[in-house]
């Protein structure tokens, strides 16, 4: 089948190479000519695990890239829309970039009975906009069906999570639109999910407002052990094995980031907002993780009542591991913190340092590795758990720090073993490890 995608970046990119691996004929469109022109050379723009290969074996057969909308859609049956929807400044979601391809796809579309898709995440109700857009712009004579497909796909995993997927769900109003999205998944084994355009829209925010909700459930649980006592890791074990409640999504730590949780649990506040509906546990839920990135440095200034001067180092800048994307990163509001408490910071990724670079420029120092961003350090954050950063033994801390003081928000050692190498440690919901007697002081008047 020929397919077009709007929109090159993580998803859009990842769902055009999928689809081309699948045998269908994919053009993937963006506006960026500099992306276009790196994915012609069969370079990605984006760090994906496995993405390249997948581009370079695709890419003189039924894949190609380019600007052109027109050229891009000229033949397709099916058009994917995968571009930004980020928040505007009240959280709702911004959907100029979603009206733009609307619009450019209704001047440039030929032929009738073409379905587009929208994959990007959009509030409810946006595909009719969508369809307005399309009838404005187009050609009387031309005809065509909107359908909704949100994306499940997680940053570091999406090829996988494409191929893999535990469910594909389809908003249609159409048996066309239904019929051919059932030929563009055919070869993928997972259940279909056919329902309203409505319905399909609600199911992507309701599913990570629920995975938000856990984690932020999750994370207080983990400050009340740290208050009560008990070891988060021991109790989430213990409530997971209740298959009701199950081990996903049940780690403590600094919160949740990204390029969705975030921006798509303000949107679905706002779009309750918007129905004179107070979306009260989901604004806790927000707040809960907008305090928890601050977590580690609460816990280093009780431990150490100033900062000023310290000699820092954070491993993991990334919001999560395998990805070099560091939208709503819990590393960006911890560095604003840390420069803010007159700390001397040296950073660590193995991917995502550029976009770092762009926003503190030297105002930082950069790493190239563990031992380079830890030696000489009085405290080190450990705020992405990367293999290169978990993989790294306790003994090399003690070693190559000024004194072995880490705070981890990712949980990413054993109690024991920091105990064993004389490793002065901090994590989340555990308890700490090593001289804590100011730390513990300290807590206890605040
Ligand atoms: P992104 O910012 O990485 O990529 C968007 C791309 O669209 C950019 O390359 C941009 O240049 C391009 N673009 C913008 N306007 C265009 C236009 N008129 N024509 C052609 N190209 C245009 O965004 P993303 O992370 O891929 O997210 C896309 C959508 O998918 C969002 O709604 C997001 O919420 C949703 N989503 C993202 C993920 C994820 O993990 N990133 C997962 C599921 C769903």
């Amino acid at each position: 089948m020929k397919i077009s995608v709007i929109g090159a970046g993580y998803v859009g990119l990842v769902t055009g190479v999928c689809l081309s691996e699948l045998a269908h004929d994919v053009t993937v469109i963006d506006i960026d000519s500099i992306k276009i022109e790196q994915l012609q050379k069969g370079i990605s723009p984006i760090y994906e695990p496995g993405l390249e290969e997948l581009i370079q074996h695709n890419i003189q057969q039924s894949l190609s890239f380019t600007t052109s909308i027109q050229e891009g859609i000229a033949d397709a049956s099916v058009i994917f829309i995968a571009v930004g929807t980020p928040s505007n400044l009240d959280g709702s979601a911004d959907l100029s970039y979603i009206e733009a391809a609307s619009k450019s796809i209704g001047e440039s579309i030929t032929k009738s009975d073409v379905v587009i898709v929208t994959k990007s995440t959009v509030p409810v109700g946006t595909n009719q906009k969508i369809k307005g857009w399309l009838q404005e712009s187009s050609r009387p004579n031309v005809s065509f069906h909107v359908a909704s497909n949100p994306e499940f796909l997680r940053e570091g995993s999406a090829i996988k999570d494409t191929f893999e997927t535990d469910r594909i769900v389809i908003g249609v109003e159409s048996v066309l639109a239904e019929s051919i999205l059932r030929e563009v998944y055919e070869r993928i084994d997972a259940p279909l999910v056919v329902t309203s355009i409505e319905s399909a829209e609600m199911i992507k925010y309701a599913s990570n407002a629920f995975l938000a909700t856990k984690i932020s459930f999750v994370n207080e649980i983990a400050n009340l052990c740290e208050k009560l006592g008990g070891n988060i890791e021991e109790v989430a074990n213990g409530m997971g094995l209740d298959k009701r409640i199950g081990h996903q999504f049940l780690r403590a730590g600094i919160g949740y980031g990204g390029s969705c949780f975030p921006k798509d649990t303000k949107a679905l506040v706002q779009m309750a907002g918007g129905a004179e509906h107070h979306f009260e546990l989901l604004e806790s839920v927000i707040r809960v993780n907008n305090d928890q990135q601050y977590k580690l440095i609460e816990k280093s200034k009780a431990r150490f009542t100033s900062l000023k001067g310290k000699k820092v180092a954070m491993l993991g800048l990334a919001f999560k591991p395998n990805t070099d994307d560091i939208r709503e990163a819990a590393s960006i509001p911890m560095l604003h913190s840390l420069l803010e408490e007159g700390t001397d910071i040296t950073v660590y990724d193995p991917v995502a340092t550029k976009g770092i670079q762009e926003i503190f420029g030297d105002k930082l120092h950069y790493a190239t590795n563990v031992i380079e961003a830890i030696e000489h350090k009085d405290i080190t954050f450990i705020v992405t758990e990367w293999e290169q950063i978990i993989s790294t033994p306790l003994s090399i801390f003690a070693s190559y720090m000024n004194e072995p003081v880490i705070f981890d928000g990712r949980n990413c050692y054993k109690l024991e073993d920091a105990s064993k190498h004389g490793v002065e440690y901090y994590s989340i919901g555990r308890g700490q490890v090593g001289d804590r007697s100011l730390y513990s002081l300290t807590l206890r008047q605040s």
